[in-house]
């Protein structure tokens, strides 16, 4: 059902605003008339619009009180007096204590991972710890290993930026030069040797890089994870959990997985458990392979600030692509000295056809593939808008104008239909 087009809500303190917005090409406007809210960690300029888009779930939280208008049709608009973000704000407090005591003792700041199932909240929290952590004036690490919503980037990465102002409102946090490894699939369980190799990767690049910069150093890590935890999940978890060296995990929602945690982590390693909000909405399958394409969209075309992509053909000859992954033979039949599981991090030549059509293909930072392909930051991403089978030639859709950058692309199995 929809409401009214114009809402105006009064907040008491320490309640929150939730809405959706639902149907087809709407639009909602959101206005702070009085007091402050935030949302989702970044502060609400008063008297400023806010627009927001198909698809979105947004809660407008505030401390002191606040007076809101909605402008538009929303799914659901109430006004929620439980929240858990109290408890949240103490996580927060209590992980500032450690950046303080990084700072005096000159050590490390808090590596911090978020985990639980699916829409629990994870993504959200993450944002909000590492809003809070810059609004103190931090420069935190967002690291993202969310494969399917591959928010750094796009869905079939993990990537990982400094964080150096709170996330905008309508285009999240800025995305000067990440950090982004390529996996291409949208869940590690379709190759874990790759996810686990570059996970490995990802946390030997950062903690190089805290190294050099003692304010990101001492700020800390904030680790966003999959939802998926039960079996291989679980283990590709604590992969992670040693890969990075984290010394807090905090677990939304899931009690089973918090105890598992509390059992196997060594005893350093704090696992708190925290309750989900009860505003977070649950997605089908099918919403989120929407988001995921609105994500890829977004990258090529941009939120709020239009991108303008390039589209141009590329000869077949130009082109060295690569797919990461043999398939796997049984140890018997694998050359002395190499385990069956290599296989499924060798790059393999891809042929131009056909079924390229629609692919993202991943630009490596890499040389040639005689280089440590896998372990290279990438540049970005094109997408295979036609194949030519007769004149050999790709058409791609490309953030950056021709020529292709004369490197490494690797095939992602991520799939974007350009209707624009
Ligand atoms: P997860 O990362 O665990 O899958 P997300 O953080 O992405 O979950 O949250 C799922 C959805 O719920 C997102 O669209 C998010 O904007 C929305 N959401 C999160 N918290 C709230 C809240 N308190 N009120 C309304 N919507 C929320």
């Amino acid at each position: 059902m929809t409401e009214v087009q114009l809402q105006e809500f009064k907040l008491d303190p320490d309640s929150e605003l939730r809405f959706e917005v639902e149907s087809k090409n709407e639009k909602v406007v959101l206005e702070v008339k009085s007091g402050y809210a935030e949302l989702f960690g970044t502060e609400l300029v008063k008297g400023k619009p806010y627009e927001f888009h198909t698809g979105a779930k947004v809660a407008v939280f505030t401390w002191h009180g606040c007076t809101v208008e909605l402008r538009g049709k929303t799914e659901v608009s109430y006004v929620a007096k439980e929240t858990p973000m109290v408890v949240y704000l103490n996580v927060h407090a209590a992980l500032e204590q450690q950046r303080v005591a990084a700072e005096q003792e000159n050590t490390r700041g808090p590596v911090t991972m978020v985990v639980g199932p699916g829409d629990v909240g994870k993504s959200t929290l993450t944002k909000l710890l590492l809003n809070y952590a810059v609004r103190m004036g931090r420069r935190p690490i967002y690291v993202d290993l969310d494969v399917g919503q591959g928010q750094i980037s796009v869905p079939g990465t993990i990537g990982a930026l400094l964080v150096e102002r709170p996330a905008s409102i309508e285009e999240g946090f800025s995305q000067q030069a990440p950090l982004v490894y390529h996996f291409g699939h949208s869940s590690p369980s379709e190759n874990l040797e790759l996810y686990n190799t570059i996970v490995a990767r990802l946390a030997e690049v950062i903690a190089e890089r805290c190294e050099n910069n003692k304010k990101a150093s001492t700020s800390g890590v904030i680790i966003n994870t999959c939802g998926w935890i039960k079996n291989a999940g679980y283990k590709v978890l604590t992969y992670a959990a040693q890969a990075f060296e984290v010394d807090v995990i905090l677990v939304l929602d899931n009690e089973r997985l918090y105890n598992e945690l509390k059992r196997d982590m060594p005893k350093f390693v704090k696992v708190v458990y925290l309750p989900k909000s009860g505003g977070v909405v649950e997605r089908s399958s099918a919403q989120r392979t929407e988001v995921r394409d609105a994500r890829i969209r977004e990258y090529f075309y941009g939120k709020r600030t239009p991108y303008y992509p390039h589209s141009f053909d590329v000869k077949f000859s130009d082109l060295k692509i690569y797919k990461v992954g043999a398939p796997s033979l049984p140890d018997s039949c694998m050359p002395l000295g190499m385990r069956a599981e290599d296989a499924l991090t060798k790059l393999v030549n891809v042929w131009p056809s056909p079924a390229l059509h629609h692919r993202l293909l991943a630009v490596s930072f890499a040389n040639g593939p005689e280089d440590d392909v896998l372990h290279s930051n990438l540049a970005g991403f094109v997408c295979v808008t036609a194949v030519d089978m007769d004149r050999q030639m790709l058409t791609i859709l490309s953030p950056q104008p021709r020529p292709l950058p004369n490197t490494v692309l690797l095939l992602s199995e991520l799939q974007y239909m350009d209707n624009h």
